[in-house]
């Protein structure tokens, strides 16, 4: 129990409630280990918990797993980033759990962790948690985007999603935008909300996890939130490229400033782990000099444009030789690549023609040509 000194303590407090969602324990950027979980403190009110005393999270997980109330003493209320107006309760070591009975309300899940339809998705505000929605991949209104985060550069793609309920924007990062294709439909689990301008978009988030499901119907109208009009195809020769690939650690996450690719292990600078250098996850980067029409052009690729192209050639076996990568750029002859609005490659296509030497574009390769270069006098076809 709490000495009534400490609990005079403006800061200390005491709350009841109910344990949800338990996280397994975390590492933070300064090294300090805690655990999140969800607190249901009233019939529908929900806090964020951060848990610093990981040597208590197996109480916490008993509590969830058998439904109980408990009472947390001496513990802190913080700000809340993800509940403006709310607050985050805070558990520190010098805090305590104890089961209590009597609690006036009933333990219910949190809607935001079932599963939603984004109609229920665009009432939420910013940076709450949504447990499963199952939505559709609009065809159209894809944008890419390349932003630092730490320093290192992360590809970002927004898609525009729907079920029967509405629509809205969905951010993918890194990898997860190779997961999916659009036009097919998807159950995502763990998401969070941000909000863009007046509406609710999602992002992905580290947990994110994705798995394709039978088509999901569209609402009555359909809004097209486009840079397609923007991209452009541009045909021309590679004459210059530099591709960085950038190691990230599976555990933990963090990036190697330093990686030899040829070794078969390499020691993780963060995690201090010895892996398998096959098992840290590769990002590419760079820049592409494109000579058309005599004129160059610099453009920057996208870890996705790259990936695709790999996987279309099936050179995945160089997916780490990062020389092999640009040499093969640099002999590959004639190339199509679709830039969007702020020079970022979208899509990398050898030149059909290589191959045809020299022969009419097939029909249908040549009307998507033809559909794109309307704007663009560049595109000879
Ligand atoms: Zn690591």
């Amino acid at each position: 129990m709490a000495s009534p000194a400490k609990q005079a303590k403006a800061e200390s407090h005491t709350i009841v409630g109910y344990v949800h969602s338990v996280s397994p324990v975390k590492t933070s950027r300064r090294n300090v280990r805690y655990f999140e979980a969800n607190l249901q403190t009233g019939r529908e009110e929900y806090h964020r918990l951060v848990a610093f005393a990981v040597g208590k999270r197996t109480a916490f997980v008993q509590a969830s797993q058998n439904d109980r109330a408990v009472k947390l003493a001496n513990v802190k209320k913080s700000v809340s980033y993800s509940d403006p107006g709310g607050f985050d309760v805070i558990c520190s070591n010098g805090s305590s759990l104890e089961v209590v009975e009597g609690v006036q309300f009933c333990r219910r899940d949190p809607s935001s962790m079932g599963q939603m339809t984004i109609g229920e998705v665009l009432r939420l505000g910013p940076r709450q948690s949504v447990g499963v929605v199952e939505v559709k991949i609009l065809p159209e209104g894809t944008v890419s985007k390349v932003v630092a985060v730490d320093g290192v550069q992360c590809e970002l793609k927004e898609f525009q999603i729907c079920d029967r309920t509405g629509q809205t924007t969905l951010t993918l990062w890194d990898k997860q935008i190779l997961a999916v294709q659009v036009s097919k439909s998807y159950r995502l689990a763990k998401l969070a909300t941000r909000k863009s301008g007046d509406r609710t978009v999602l992002t992905s988030t580290p947990s994110t996890t994705l798995s394709e499901i039978s088509a999901v119907g569209q609402p009555d109208s359909i809004e097209v939130r486009d840079d397609r009009q923007n991209t452009s195809m541009i045909r021309g020769i590679v004459n210059g490229v530099q591709i960085i690939g950038k190691h990230r650690c599976r555990r933990c996450h963090s990036n190697q400033e330093e990686f030899v690719t040829r070794a078969s292990t390499h020691r993780c600078q963060r995690c201090k782990l010895l892996q398998r250098s096959t098992s840290f996850a590769v990002s590419y980067s760079g820049v592409l000099v494109l000579t058309s029409n005599g004129q160059d052009q610099s453009l920057s690729f996208t870890n996705s444009a790259i990936c695709n192209y790999l996987k279309e050639k099936e050179m995945s076996e160089s997916m780490k030789d990062v020389e092999a990568i640009e040499e093969h750029f640099l002999n590959i002859g004639q190339v199509d690549i679709s830039v969007n609005g702020e020079g970022l490659i979208v899509s990398i296509q050898e030149c059909a023609e290589n191959e045809l030497g020299g022969l009419v574009l097939e029909a249908d390769f040549a009307g998507e040509l033809h559909e794109l270069s309307l704007e663009h006098e560049e595109v000879k076809h």
